[in-house]
């Protein structure tokens, strides 16, 4: 009898963590897996706020993929997703194509820039490896220009970033580390620097515990940050930034780095590929699979789940996606072994913790709010965690953050 073969796109925190564990649910005879993924390596995107500060070396945040799936039962294809045929059951790859049996989509998000002018011509964003060496090599250009100029343009030394949730506020915790070192390493006057905060909501980390977020604002305005709260970025230009608060008139601050930390959306293979979503975002069946699809699964950043609690969709991270990934795994696991009962996914919500730079943070662990160096701690402990629980204590003592006090 012809074995089904489980195709799984993207090697992220949901897909990685789905294939790890069919291949120990799976028999190589029950069933086929192969893996898709556009790099031969899995990145941390949890850590990407570091090496785009460049207080950690990108090298690090990314590991080969080899190293972790069990080669003789996973067939790794390292080839670019281009658009997924649901009739013909069947995935366009850059380089090729492949068909499948059941079908587990976990593309991860992009970033949302709401259509606004010039954001994706002029704005760095904090996506992937690539993303993140380009913006951290820009800023140092800026630094590494600033003095080669005869007419020196302090705008080269302003860095806005746009959106204050937590990836606008973990790169700004990262960005104070950093820039006096920059300021050392290039004879650069620390006062000519200026880092500015655009945040559209009236708050800083809209939706978070109040108490931290007063602790997360005097920390970074402690360090430089100037925010600009209820104040959202209308337009970006090769100069800087147009920005208006309500009705106001846009006015402009010009800036050498503008950031774009303000969203993300589904991968735009999902709409492409003609499934009913909402920003990029497939509103997914409680047993993780698209709604008339009984053989397609999305998870993770693609993948809209609501919280029936409050009716409002989760929060798309990496701690849903790697539990997404485990239930995903068992309810395949279930279907090759011709069960037709799934299994329902909840939420199992371990907290939250956002890294103020490499020794400060803020959070809400089981339901008790830290902050400073006990949440530091956390924070690394999670990103440990995530490492223990893709490759085991190997990984952890490969790529662990150790320096925990
Ligand atoms: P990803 O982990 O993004 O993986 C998607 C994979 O698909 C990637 O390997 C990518 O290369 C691959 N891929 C994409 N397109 C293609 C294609 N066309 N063809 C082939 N392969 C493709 N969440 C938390 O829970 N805790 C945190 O502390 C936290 N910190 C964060 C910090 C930052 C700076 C950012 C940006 C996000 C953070 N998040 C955090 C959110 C979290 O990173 C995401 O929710 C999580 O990565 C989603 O996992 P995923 O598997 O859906 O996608
Ligand atoms: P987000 O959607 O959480 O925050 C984006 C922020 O940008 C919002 O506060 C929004 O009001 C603001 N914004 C939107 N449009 C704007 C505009 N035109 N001008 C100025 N501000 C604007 O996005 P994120 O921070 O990238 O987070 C994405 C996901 O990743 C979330 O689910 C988040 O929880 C998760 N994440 C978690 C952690 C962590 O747990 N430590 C870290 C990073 C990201």
């Amino acid at each position: 009898m012809r074995k089904p073969k489980i195709v799984i796109l993207g090697a992220g925190y949901g897909g990685l963590m789905t294939t790890v564990r069919l291949q120990k649910l799976i028999g190589v005879n029950e069933a086929d897996i192969v893996l898709v993924n556009k790099n031969d390596y899995h990145y941390e995107t949890t850590w990407l706020h570091e090496a785009s500060a460049g207080t950690l070396h990108h090298d690090r945040v990314r590991y080969d993929i080899s190293g972790v799936i069990d080669r003789s039962k996973v067939d790794f294809v390292q080839d670019t997703v281009v658009e997924i045929n649901k009739e013909e059951k069947k995935v366009v790859l850059e380089k090729g194509e492949v068909s499948y049996d059941y079908l587990v989509i976990a593309l991860g998000g992009e970033p949302e820039t709401f259509g606004i002018k010039g954001l994706k011509e002029y704005a760095f964003g904090i996506s992937n490896v690539n993303s993140s060496r380009q913006l951290r090599e820009h800023i140092e250009y800026q630094f590494a220009t600033y003095n080669m100029e005869e007419e020196k343009n302090d705008n080269r030394l302003t860095i806005v970033v746009g959106g204050a949730g937590f990836t606008g506020i973990e790169f700004l915790g990262e960005l104070t580390n950093r820039i006096p070192e920059l300021c050392q390493e290039y004879d650069v006057d620390f006062h000519k620097v200026k880092i500015i905060c655009v945040e559209a909501a009236p708050t800083v980390l809209p939706g978070f515990e109040p108490e931290l977020v007063n602790y997360a604002v005097s920390q970074l305005e402690r360090k430089g940050v100037e925010f600009f709260i209820g104040t959202a970025i209308k337009e970006a230009t090769e100069e800087g930034i147009f920005v208006a608060k309500g009705e106001d008139e846009p006015r402009e601050i010009k800036a050498g780095t503008v950031v774009w930390a303000a969203g993300i959306r589904g991968n735009s293979i999902i709409e492409k590929s003609g499934f009913e979503a909402m920003r990029g975002r497939v509103k997914i069946q409680p047993d993780l699979r698209v709604p008339g699809f009984e053989d397609i699964f999305m998870i993770g950043d693609s993948a809209l789940m609501i919280n029936e609690e409050i009716n409002r969709p989760y929060p798309p991270t990496a701690q849903i996606a790697m539990q997404q990934g485990e239930v995903c795994a068992r309810n395949i696991a279930a279907l090759v072994r011709n069960k037709s009962e799934l299994e329902t996914f909840h939420f199992d919500n371990k907290g939250t913790v956002c890294s103020l730079g490499e020794d400060d943070a803020i959070g809400v662990v089981f339901g008790k709010k830290i902050t400073g160096a006990k949440a530091s701690f956390m924070k690394k402990v999670v990103d440990n965690r995530s490492l223990y629980m893709i490759g085991g204590a190997g990984l952890v003592l490969k790529k662990g953050k150790f320096n925990v006090f």
